[in-house]
């Protein structure tokens, strides 16, 4: 099973190779800021099931306890397509919107709800964190579908 994540102007792929590990929502501010939009949706890998192709730049930004966050983005068109953080070793982030795929698996997990917008209604079910998951809550070996 092969899906392909991509930028704006198709530069920058992600392909992936298996399915995801757990796929959240998270409505931090850094998030709302590198995307422009209130919340993000984002899919995380094994390392080891995604592959780039194509031209790219990273922007490293401090996460929380010093950890930091590396966000790879097109040099064209500025698309984030692909994230890898400290916090979750083994493990990497492919946006789920780059996938352009209403058929992509729904969220499970509802984080840093302590900077949601007002108006956002989640969906019923939905584990919910004030800020995010503990390091370690997620492994290359846990979750998925
Ligand atoms: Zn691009
Ligand atoms: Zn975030």
């Amino acid at each position: 099973m092969e899906k392909i994540a991509r930028c704006l102007c198709g530069g920058l792929r992600a392909i992936v190779t298996a399915d995801p590990r757990s796929v959240t929502i998270c409505h931090c501010t850094d998030c709302q800021r590198r995307s422009g939009v209130p919340l993000t949706s984002n899919a995380h890998y094994r390392t080891s099931d995604v592959r780039l192709d194509g031209p790219y730049k990273v922007y490293v930004r401090d996460g929380q306890e010093g950890r930091k966050v590396r966000h790879h983005f097109c040099p064209e068109c500025g698309t984030t397509v692909f994230s890898q953080g400290e916090k979750f070793p083994g493990l990497c982030t492919v946006f789920v919107g780059a996938f352009a795929d209403p058929d992509y698996p729904a969220p499970t997990a509802s984080v840093f709800e302590e900077t949601m917008h007002t108006w956002v209604i989640l969906p019923p079910g939905i584990e919910r964190y004030r800020q995010g998951r503990a390091p370690g809550a997620l492994t290359p070996t846990t979750g998925g579908r």
